[in-house]
């Protein structure tokens, strides 16, 4: 096995972590900070599909305090203060993270995002959004923003696989995703990918393949978690009802670690799993705290004495 890259791969987490990636690149601790601004999302209202992606309850995947109300300058200062404190972070990036965050006129997206970066300690935003949900009009306000400030475009993709797109309600395919990333390329901002894994009919063959897919694309960072069910969604009725086994830990642990190995080293990794809160997460309840989570899969790594990208490009 050849030595893990010197400047990529973080040597004691076995990966490139997008914190490592972030202090490489700004020279010190920065965090990113989660605000909610109020948008929906299109396969919800209604104009791309009703009622969402089966896994989906906003609740699950968003910090408390961001709630739209708040006003977002508030929503910021809070989460800035948290990150100073818990982490010693210096400088943010905005997180645009609940539901679809270019659902909504140029304007309103101008506005919002420029009011983020208004603060002197913020360098950027991060916006997530669906490959479906993006006009070249607010390709080119991010494009204008990432001229001055750091700028990543959060595309979600879940599944390569076009029937699970279809089953678990996503509203577009592979290939719209594949168009919107051809979109979003080459314009001076970072592009992450976000993946699920453990959905009803995916082998683990099935999703070691999404690394070769994802080494084919040109994106900087990448996010993944494990498929759980959250109260009030389709998922939690399908597992109740036996449709949705979850994976066991020791399956998701070693599964993510062979993924790691065969992704290339180059891709930052923002997120490795997901989690709920107790009182609304179904299944699986692994039981293990969000540090835990993120060290069994890089001891699993350190454990075989491998790392990300340690196995990039090899045939499965
Ligand atoms: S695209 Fe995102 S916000 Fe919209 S339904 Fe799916 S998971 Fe929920």
């Amino acid at each position: 096995m050849p030595n893990a890259p010197d400047q990529t791969i973080h040597h004691q987490l076995h990966i490139n972590s997008y914190g490592h990636y972030l202090r490489r690149r700004f020279g010190c601790r920065v965090s990113k900070v989660n605000v909610d601004a109020g948008f929906t999302c299109p396969n919800r209202d209604g104009s791309k599909g009703v009622g969402g992606c089966v896994y989906c309850n906003n609740v699950s995947f968003s910090p408390k305090e961001t709630l739209s109300a708040i006003p977002l300058e508030k929503q910021m200062a809070d989460g800035m203060a948290y990150h100073r404190i818990r982490l010693g972070s210096e400088k943010f990036i905005i997180y645009f993270q609940k539901y679809t965050n270019t659902y909504g006129s140029t304007d309103l997206l101008a506005d919002l995002y420029h009011r983020a970066l208004d603060h002197p300690d913020v360098i950027g935003i991060s916006v997530g959004t669906r490959p479906d949900s993006l006009t070249d009009e607010a390709l080119e306000l991010l494009t204008e923003i990432a001229r001055t400030k750091y700028v990543c475009l959060e595309l979600g993709l879940q599944s390569m696989d076009d029937g699970i797109l279809e089953r678990i309600n996503r509203g577009h395919t592979r290939a719209d995703f594949v168009a919107a990333v051809g979109r979003a390329a080459g314009r001076s901002f970072d592009l992450c990918a976000h993946l699920i894994h453990g959905f009803p009919g995916e082998s683990r063959s099935d999703f070691l393949k999404t690394a070769h897919f994802m080494a084919t694309l040109p994106i900087q960072s990448l996010k993944l978690h494990q498929l759980h069910a959250v109260e009030g969604t389709e998922l939690a009725e399908w597992y109740r009802r036996g449709e949705f086994v979850p994976l066991t830990l020791h399956d998701y642990v070693t599964t993510v670690a062979d993924f790691l190995e065969l992704l290339p080293a180059e891709i930052a990794i923002q997120r490795l799993y997901g989690s709920a809160p107790l009182d609304i997460c179904v299944a699986p309840r692994w039981g293990l705290k969000n540090n835990a989570m993120w060290f069994a899969i890089v001891n699993e790594l350190g454990r075989r004495g491998s790392w990300q990208g340690c196995r990039a490009g090899e045939p499965l």
